[in-house]
């Protein structure tokens, strides 16, 4: 079967991990401390804080931006879970907008609506799904005009720019997840981008049990740190992000080509020459018989997947929490038609090829025009 994802681990990993080993410092310490500068070099922005996942530190980047109680804070329904997870363990109130369904991504139509009927609301968590950015040059007008606190969730969306700007720079916080999945890894991981130095402190103490001296805690902090062990990981595939994400766009290209007429399914859109997509997942949609559609795949040796066959308002916790994916029609049609296939780097030409196939065979039999 090939695989819908799968990290690319090099001889510069295993070495930079041995050395961590021997050298004994096996917890946060220097190597974090290098990843973190090489990342904010890479992003070009100002102060990075490595964490223990992506979730973790999506926690403490809303915590940091004053993200609390009873606060409303605008969402995306059309996301992996953590992102809605992460406003509730602050103790705020997500509130789902609809997605453009199109991009996949939060719609600036759907904001302005929202933002039009529910009074309050203090911030906007945007993610960048799949690797493409979201309409930022919107955003970044709603933003200003309606005073909101903007974080960005871009756990997907490594190597990705709009305008040539790296996501997770437009936001008062960013953060990035290095689960073994996403663009480039550090097994499990994150880190948050912030241009904001007060915003940096904060999230410096929050991940270390709100430590500002030997003995002295500040705040009610959490152990949300990263070790050396995953920073060395993280350093040697920072290193070859560049090189994972032209692969990505390479796979990317060469399945658009290929796939593009066939009959049944739409292919990834990507908006204009302002994105660069960084192709996290290659999201399909399939207008009938989705259902068939991985089954025929499956049954060719092609690994799928279906991100989100829900939106997280119609998850049974959310359910019972008073939401409802109603709020977000478009997202439920989306979660209904998407099939990711298999676009990472480890791909042969061979894989390529016979995923094309695949698709092409079950398409033109079963969608007949
Ligand atoms: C993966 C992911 C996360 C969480 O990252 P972890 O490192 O798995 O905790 C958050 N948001 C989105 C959109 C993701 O894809």
């Amino acid at each position: 079967m090939i695989p819908i994802a799968k990290p690319v681990i090099s001889e510069r990993e295993k070495q930079m991990v041995l050395e961590v080993l021997e050298l004994g410092e096996l917890a946060s310490g220097r190597k974090v401390a290098e990843f973190e500068e090489k990342f904010c070099r890479y992003a070009g922005h100002k102060f990075a804080v490595a964490t223990s996942s992506g979730t973790t530190a999506l926690h403490v980047a809303l915590q940091a931006c004053g993200i609390k109680f009873g606060d409303k804070v605008l969402t995306t329904p059309f996301s992996f879970i953590a992102t809605a997870n992460s406003l509730l363990f602050c103790g705020a109130q997500p509130v789902f907008c609809d997605i453009d369904e199109n991009t996949f991504n939060i719609s600036p139509d759907s904001i302005r609506y929202v933002l039009g009927r529910e009074k309050g609301i203090k911030a906007l968590l945007i993610v960048h799904l799949f690797g493409l950015a979201c309409d930022m040059g919107e955003i970044e007008k709603i933003v200003e005009e309606y005073n909101l606190v903007l974080i960005e969730d871009c756990a997907q969306a490594h190597g990705a720019t709009f305008n040539g700007r790296h996501v997770g720079t437009f936001g008062r916080a960013g953060i990035f997840s290095f689960y073994p999945t996403k663009n480039m890894t550090s097994s499990e991981g994150g880190i948050v981008l912030t241009g904001d130095e007060r915003v940096y402190q904060e999230v410096l103490l929050l991940r270390n049990h709100g430590m500002t001296g030997d003995n002295d805690h500040a705040v009610l902090g959490y152990n949300f740190r990263m070790t050396n062990i995953s920073a060395a990981i993280g350093i040697g595939q920072l290193e070859r992000l560049d090189e994972f994400v032209a692969k990505r766009r390479e796979n990317a290209s060469y399945f658009n080509v290929h796939l593009k007429d066939l009959p049944g399914i739409r292919i990834p859109y990507v908006p204009s020459k302002n994105y660069v997509h960084s192709y996290n997942q290659y999201t399909l949609r399939v207008l009938d018989d989705r259902e068939g559609f991985t089954r025929a795949l499956r049954e060719h040796g092609v690994g799928c997947k279906i991100y989100y066959p829900m939106t997280i308002p119609d998850q049974v916790f959310y359910k019972k929490l008073g939401f409802s994916g109603e709020v977000c029609p478009l997202a439920r049609k989306v979660s209904s038609e998407v099939v990711s296939i298999p676009v990472h780097p480890a791909l042969s030409e061979r894989d390529l090829e016979r995923i094309v196939e695949s698709i092409g065979e079950y398409c033109r039999v079963s969608y007949k025009r």
